[in-house]
This record gives structure tokens, C-alpha cells and sequence, in this order.
């Protein structure tokens, strides 16, 4: 029998997959498929009012295509199932009930107020804010007392006294915390609903996980996750944590840099191997520093290629990535990014001409326009090149096209008339009929263009030139 090896992505629904969640996503998927284990999805939809099914459909949406899948998961049950807290109501009470059972529980009727006094006094005295223990040893007498006051219990997990708990981690290797710091802590709210931690914990046993990567924010809850485990008798999942995702300068992703998510870069026209192959390589390094397919991210996937370090995300890392993508894209999906915006007929031989310049679908629809639309006067750069050209070239430019644009007539006509060549000859022949200082190849761009709009083109840059 091979040891089983179960990862799991497990996001609570209430916003956009942004990209520090689909970084997490990525690499528990890359992790399970690189151990060829099993990956599931867990909607941590506990807080009913807070998700709607809405964005459980377009989470999975966005983590599709991205190019992840799952062996389970909300739209894939199995035994382990269901995979929405919302509907394992059930199971948490059986939980709870165990627990209590065993005393390793027990119910806590002070109010919010009394936990706040509790907890300022504490601070006042130098002492962490823990849970003092007020109702750790209530007996039954006392507990039917503080409920006939209509005090709504909830409920607390009993951490043991003076224990050290050690975990490896498998990111950040060895830790160590003293018992003694946690205090007992709730795991069923007054409203009897699980406490994130609990559920959490709950259901990885429960569904089998083995490891878990997750951000480092949920460091603290690692070691009151493994208790829990413990006193169900269960083998908690190895966790491993990881590294925030920041911005520019160590800040928190700001929205410009993507943190609205996924679906937004999708909308921009990212293509899922550029981001996969960009995420994958945020707090993990790949020895080889190009382009790698789907199943060379996995197969490069190690935990000791993690990183501590806080992972920067850069717009201008995504579009490297994007530009390699493009590089490798179909013709016929770039040519969907031209339908609608070139005439019928001509996508493919306009995407072969502007091929190299296409970033986004945003650059299809621009050279569209510079190749078959109209375009507003020149100015900047472009202007410089034309002025500085002079009316004369753009005189016998226009001498030179013919009633068929030649590319080749039209650039022997400038060579011998004005004795330019190079630069000083396609620089500005470039901007007078692209607007633009640089793109694709003339040669390629211009059989594509239409008599009239090099003409009149030429016209215009003559009129600024004189
Ligand atoms: N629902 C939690 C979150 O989105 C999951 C944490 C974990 O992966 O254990 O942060
Ligand atoms: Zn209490």
C-alpha cells in the first residue's frame, strides 16, 4: 500500500480567489501532484452570512483556469464528503460531544464582559490575556446555575497545564510553544456554530489530509489545531506555513498589483500558464529560471526550494511571464483576441504581422486600430521623428506608393531619392504610418494596411513636417 497523501485547498467563500489564495491553492495542488496524492476542496463556508453560492461557483471557476482540479470537493463528493462546513453541522456536534465526553471540553458562561474585564486586568498585570480558567472546573450544579441565569455557554477546549508542544513544521522547521500561553480557547461559539479553528481541524482528519500548506497567518492556530486532533485521537495533517504575499516595497498587495484576485487578471487577458508560472515561483524557487509547463511544476515542486522571505509580487514579473506565454499560445487563440476588432478573413494574417507586440488582448484591439482604424494626430516621440524627417521625405514617400503597396518599392523609392537608409529611414516611415516608434516589422504590417490610410497618413505627417 503507498502512503497516502492528501492536500487540500480550503477557502472560505466570501470575496474574489485573490492571488495570495490562489498562490496557496497552486501549491497544495502542485504538492499532492507531485506526491501523485489526492486533492481536495473544502468550502469554509461556516459563516453563513458572509458566502453565497455565487462565489463558491466562480471560486471554482477561477481555480479551473487556472489549471487546477480536484479528486473531491463541493461538485465531487465521496465518502469524505460533504465539502461544505456548512453542511457538516452534524459532524462538529459529534465532535464537540466526544470531547466533552472526555472532559477535554467545557462549557464557559462568561459574558463578553466579563472576558474583557478578565482580559485588562491581565494586561495591567503584565500577564498575557489569556482565558483565566473562570469556568474550567464548574461543577454540574454550578453550570445548571449560571444557565438558569440565561447565560448561553460556550464552549472551550481544555489546554493541558505546563505542556511544551512541538511541531515540525514544513516550511519553517522546528517549533516549540509553552501550553501555558494559549489558555483554554472556544471551539463552539455561543451561537453553536464551530469555531474556524475547530471545524478546520475537524474536517482534515476527517477527510484524510495529510498535509496542509497555508499562510503564515494561522501559526498560532497550528498548535490548539494539533490538540484537538490529539484528544479526537486523530493524527493531525503536517502543516507548513508560508510566507505572506506583498507588494512593492513589503506592503500588502495593493488592488493595482492584483489583490482584487484572479478573475481580475483573467479579464485583463492573463493567460493561467503565465500567472501559474508566476505564482509558483512566488516563495518558491525552480532551478530552472525559464518557462516551465504544467507538469515541470510539478515535478520541480520540493519543499526545500520554499522560501521564508516574505514573496514579492511584481506586475512586471507577470508580464514576463505573460510574454512567454503569448510566445507559446495558439494561433488560433490569439486570433480570438483579434475577431471582432480586424476585418472577417484577416485574423490570422494580422496576428502573424503583430504577433511579438501582442501582451494582452488590449494590444490586439490597439494595432487593430493602428492597422485598420483611424488614429488621432501624432504627438511625443512620434511627432520628433516626423517634424525632424522633414516635408521632403514624406513627399516622395508619397511619389513612391504605389496602387498596390510594395513595402519593397516604397522603401527602394526613399533609399534613392533621399539617400537615407537604416534607422533614419524606417524611424520615420514608422511613425508617420503607425503612430507608433516601435512594433512589428513594416514589411509585414503595411500589405495588411489599406492604400487610403497610408496615404493619408503620409499626408498628415508631410502637413506637421512642413
Ligand atoms: N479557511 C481558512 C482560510 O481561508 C483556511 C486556513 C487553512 O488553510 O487551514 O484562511
Ligand atoms: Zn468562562
Amino acid at each position: 500500500m503507498p502512503i497516502p497523501f492528501v492536500s487540500r485547498f480550503a477557502p472560505s467563500p466570501t470575496g474574489a480567489l485573490h492571488l495570495g489564495n490562489a498562490r496557496t491553492a497552486l501549491f497544495n495542488w502542485l504538492y499532492a501532484r507531485r506526491h501523485s496524492g489526492r486533492f481536495v476542496l473544502r468550502i469554509e463556508d461556516t459563516d453563513r452570512t458572509r458566502s453565497d453560492e455565487s462565489q463558491v461557483t466562480s471560486l471554482m471557476a477561477e481555480l479551473r483556469w487556472l489549471g487546477l482540479d480536484w479528486d473531491a470537493g463541493p461538485d465531487r463528493d465521496d465518502l469524505a464528503g460533504p465539502y461544505r462546513q456548512s453542511e457538516r453541522g452534524p459532524r462538529y456536534a459529534a465532535a464537540f460531544a466526544a470531547l466533552e465526553e472526555r472532559a477535554a471540553a467545557y462549557p464557559c458562561y462568561c459574558t463578553g464582559l466579563e472576558l474583557e474585564l478578565a482580559r485588562r486586568s491581565a494586561l495591567a498585570a503584565g500577564r498575557p490575556p489569556r482565558y483565566p480558567g473562570t469556568c474550567a472546573a464548574l461543577g454540574s450544579a454550578a453550570r445548571a446555575a449560571r444557565a438558569g441565569e440565561g447565560r448561553v455557554a460556550t464552549l472551550r477546549f481544555r489546554v493541558p497545564a505546563g505542556a511544551t508542544l512541538a511541531y515540525d513544521d514544513l516550511v519553517r522547521g522546528p517549533q516549540r510553544f509553552a501550553s501555558d500561553d494559549l489558555g483554554d480557547f472556544v471551539i463552539r461559539r455561543a451561537d453553536g456554530t464551530a469555531a474556524f479553528l475547530f471545524s478546520n481541524v475537524v474536517d482534515d482528519v476527517a477527510m484524510g489530509v495529510t498535509h496542509v500548506l497555508r499562510g503564515e497567518d494561522h501559526v498560532a492556530n497550528t498548535p490548539r489545531q494539533r490538540l484537538i486532533a490529539a484528544a479526537l485521537g486523530a493524527e493531525p495533517p503536517r502543516y507548513g506555513h508560508l510566507p505572506l504575499l506583498v507588494g512593492e516595497r513589503g506592503a500588502p498587495l495593493s488592488k493595482r498589483e492584483g489583490s482584487t484576485g484572479l478573475a481580475l487578471l483573467r479579464e485583463e487577458g492573463y493567460l493561467p500558464e503565465a500567472v501559474a508560472n508566476l505564482l509558483a515561483r512566488l516563495g518558491h524557487s525552480y532551478a530552472e529560471e525559464g518557462w516551465l509547463s504544467t507538469a515541470a511544476l510539478i515535478e520541480g515542486f520540493e519543499l526545500a526550494a520554499l522560501g521564508r522571505a516574505p514573496a514579492l509580487f511584481d506586475r512586471a514579473q507577470l508580464r514576463h511571464w505573460q510574454k512567454e506565454a503569448v510566445h507559446r499560445a495558439s494561433g488560433e487563440l490569439l486570433e480570438g483576441w483579434a475577431r471582432g476588432r480586424v476585418p472577417t478573413g484577416q485574423e490570422a494574417v494580422f496576428v502573424a504581422a503583430v504577433r511579438a507586440n501582442l501582451l494582452l488582448p488590449a494590444d490586439a484591439k490597439d494595432w487593430a486600430r493602428i492597422v485598420y482604424g483611424e488614429l488621432p494626430p501624432p504627438d511625443g516621440e512620434v511627432r520628433e521623428l516626423i517634424v525632424a524627417a522633414g516635408a521632403s521625405f514624406f513627399d516622395v514617400a508619397l511619389e513612391g506608393l504605389p496602387e498596390r503597396p510594395d513595402y519593397a518599392r516604397l522603401v527602394a523609392a526613399l533609399k534613392e531619392a533621399t539617400g537615407r537608409g537604416g534607422a533614419a529611414l524606417f524611424r520615420p516611415l514608422r511613425a508617420a504610418l503607425t503612430h507608433r516608434a516601435d512594433g512589428p516589422e513594416l514589411a509585414a504590417l503595411l500589405p495588411l494596411m489599406r492604400r487610403e490610410t497610408l496615404q493619408a497618413r503620409l499626408v498628415q505627417a508631410r502637413a506637421l513636417a512642413a
